[in-house]
Order: C-alpha cells, then structure tokens, then sequence
C-alpha cells in the first residue's frame, strides 16, 4: 500500500480499512464532461491575480485530464461573497490568470448551476476548458444542499476533487455532489497532500518531530493530542508557548496566556511525559512592550518582565529547535515561532523554516501563516511539502476523516 492510502486508512479509524478513492489517473475521462473541484480561492489586487500559487497547484490535475481529452468543467469558491453575487469575487480574473497559465482559451458561465451553464457543458468539446462562476454566490453551496448537490451533479459525467483546502469543508461541490456522480476520483494535488500527511499519521521515519506556533492553544489542542500519540518530539514557540510556560509555574508578564486553558495545558505536558516525548518550550524569549515595529526589545532568558510581552523566541531557543531539527527525519510545522509579520519579532520563525530547508529530513509545512513565512524566507522550494491546506491539513492530522475524502470514497 502506499503512503497516501495508508494515511487515509488510518484517518478513516474505525471504518473499512480498505478503503480508499481512486485518482484522477485511474478514471477514464476521454470524451466526459470531467467536473473538477479545485482551490481558486487567490488573492485579488486591481481585478487581478496577486498570487497564482493556488492555480498553479492546480495545473498538474487539469493538464492530465486536457491531455485526457476531457471536456473539462472547473469550479470554485472565492472569497466570502455568503450567497450574494458580489461582482468583486467574479472568478473572470482566475478565468484570464488560467488562460494565460494553459495558453489556451477558458470559457466562463455566469453561473455555476442551471439550464444555460448545462448547455455550455455538454457544448464543450474534448481539450476545452470551462471554469464556472463562484459555487458561494449561492448558499446552498455551504449548506451543502441536496438539490444545489444534484444541479452540480447534473454537469458531470465524472467527479474530481483537487481542492484539498476546502477537503476538511462538507459543502455540496467538496462532499455532497459526489454521491450523485457514478464515477468519481481524487487529483494530484488531494493526492499528493494525502501522501505527505498520511506519511506524518501512518508511517514516519523516525524521529518524527512536530513544530507547533502561532496564536492559541485552543485552536490546536486536537492535534497537539493526537500528535502526542504519534510524535517522538515536539517543539512549541509563538503565544502558544506562554500558556504552557505559565502552566509550568513560569512568569510570563503581558504576554498572550489563555489563562481558561492552563490545566489543559499541564495535562498535556502530563502526557507528553508519560509518553516520554521530548516537549521543548523556549528558553530565552525577545521581548518588547508592544507588538508593533520600532518597539525597544530586548532579550530575556527565563521568566518574562511585569510589563513586557513574549514576542519571538531567543537565540538560544533558536539554538536548541536547530539542534533538535537536525536530528529528526521527518518534520511537521504549523504556526510561526513569533509575531513574524513585525521586525524584529520574525527571527525564530525565519530560523526554523532555514533550519527546516538545511535538513534531510522530509520536511511538511502546513497552515497559512506558516507557509506565509517559509515563503517570506526564501525556502520554500526546499521544503518537501507545502500543505496548500491550513485548516484541513490539521484536521487530518487531529485525526479525523475530512468529508471530501470520504465522498470520494463512497
Ligand atoms: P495562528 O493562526 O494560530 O497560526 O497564529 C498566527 C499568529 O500568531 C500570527 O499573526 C502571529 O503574529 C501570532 N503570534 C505568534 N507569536 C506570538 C506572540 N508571541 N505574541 C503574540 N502573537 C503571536
């Protein structure tokens, strides 16, 4: 079995552990009305693209199944349009961006549903390409509503998933169509994403090492618990560490604690010592009064100063993540190390995703800010997997079955 499968077998728990989806490769698409879902979801600037990395990621999926002879239907959400027609989350832009990436016409239906968008798709010949317009200018799409489903549905002959960002997301285009389509599969991107993640659930090389930042302990407590079954080590920087430091009997001055969530914290590092996991908090910290540029900072070892808030971790902390990095084989990051967006408070995260870039390890960056920053540093292109799914990449990893890879496997 392969990496991916077994990930996915292990997400789906108790279920049938045979389980799995077909991709994209394994269905027969020559001459069919190919409904692929994808993660148009870019940033727009001046009525165009800003950043084509999403569309990008899409390519692979769409150029096979054009090299296929698909009559191929792209569709979308951008944006948070709530079910109005907001003409500013038009997907006309993704359409221009797209035609230029394929060098090739892209039609574009004003809709995503009904009679006249149904003829364009059985107009469409094999090779052509038809990107429909924003699934949540209708609210059924959210609501995952059985009829918008069907209409969906109606466009195809066969359904593909290659949006992994919305995977964790049941919506009628991620999950609710795919019960009225007979033939349905998985794409690469869905593909790759599920092999690198299902790799972090089912089968690490050893030592598995998890990097945790970013703002809240609550938002990640699912998967700072289900990764403590799995992990040898876990490092933890950002806001997040103060609560766990506080919870140790720490002074953390101003910095962000969620004092609601301190016996959890201790809980967990409760855990992580019965499982004899290496849990790494920062040992030096930079400090200032206020997250803001220009602040007078400073660096403590220790407890932080009545007044002072923790905003990055320290060069020593710096110096015992590196270390520990070095000796894992497989890494998993999510969240910055620190209020990365602000100099001088973006050192510990731009060190780790340097650090992540010198290891041999097989090195997995998931989550917005995260992948924000392996960007920012320069290192992306030597990282192993770039999760282009933030919110669903870490359900995966809570261990939960996301609704649109188990549509696909119905
Ligand atoms: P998340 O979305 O949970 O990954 O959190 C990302 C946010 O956490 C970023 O906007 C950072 O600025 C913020 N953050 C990271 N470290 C700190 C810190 N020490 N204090 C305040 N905010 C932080």
């Amino acid at each position: 079995m392969e990496y991916w499968s077994i990930g996915v077998s292990a997400m789906m728990k108790g279920d049938d552990m045979s389980q799995n989806f077909k991709t994209v490769d394994q269905l027969d698409l020559k001459d069919k009305r190919v409904f692929t879902r994808v993660d148009f979801n870019v940033p727009l600037s001046e009525g165009k693209v800003a950043d084509p990395t999403r569309i990008e990621a899409a390519l692979p999926t769409i150029q096979y199944a054009l090299d296929q002879g698909a009559r191929l239907i792209l569709a979308s959400h951008l944006g948070r349009p709530k079910g109005k027609r907001i003409p500013a989350m038009s997907l006309d832009p993704v359409r221009r961006a797209l035609a230029e990436l394929l060098e090739k016409p892209v039609k574009m239906a004003q809709d995503c549903v009904g009679p006249e968008v149904e003829a364009m798709a059985d107009a469409l010949k094999p090779g052509e390409v038809l990107l429909l317009e924003n699934l949540r200018f209708h609210e059924e799409e959210q609501k995952n509503d059985p009829d918008f489903a069907k209409a969906l549905a109606r466009l195809a002959d066969v359904y593909v998933n290659d949006a992994f960002g919305t995977a964790h997301r049941a919506h009628a285009s991620t999950a609710g169509m795919a019960a009225f389509v007979a033939e349905k599969g998985g794409g690469f991107l869905l593909k790759r994403e599920c092999e690198y993640l299902g790799k972090v659930l089912a089968d690490p090389d050893r030592p598995l090492l998890a990097v945790l930042g970013g703002a809240k302990v609550s938002d990640k407590i699912t998967v700072i618990r289900n990764l403590l079954q799995l992990v040898d080590g876990i490092m933890i920087g950002g806001a997040m560490a103060y609560t766990f430091l506080r919870a140790q009997g720490g002074k953390t001055g101003n910095s962000l604690v969620e004092e609601e969530h301190l016996s959890l914290a201790k809980e967990l590092l409760q855990q992580a010592d019965e499982r004899k996991v290496t849990f790494l908090l920062p040992v030096d910290h930079v400090v200032a009064e206020q997250p803001e540029e220009g602040s007078i900072s400073s660096t403590v070892q220790g407890d932080i100063p009545d007044g002072k808030m923790g905003l990055d971790i320290g060069p020593e902390t710096i110096a015992l993540f590196t270390e520990e990095i070095k000796k894992a084989k497989t890494i998993f990051w999510n969240g910055p190390m620190g209020v990365f967006e602000v100099a001088p408070f973006d050192k510990g995260t731009m060190a780790v995703a340097a650090a992540l870039a010198e290891s041999t390890a097989v090195t997995i960056v998931g989550g917005g800010d995260s992948v924000a920053a392996v960007k920012r540093s320069g290192y992306a292109d030597a990282i192993s997997h770039v999760s282009t799914g933030g919110g669903a990449s870490l359900e995966f990893l809570e261990g939960k079955t996301l609704p649109g890879l188990a549509a696909l496997m119905q």
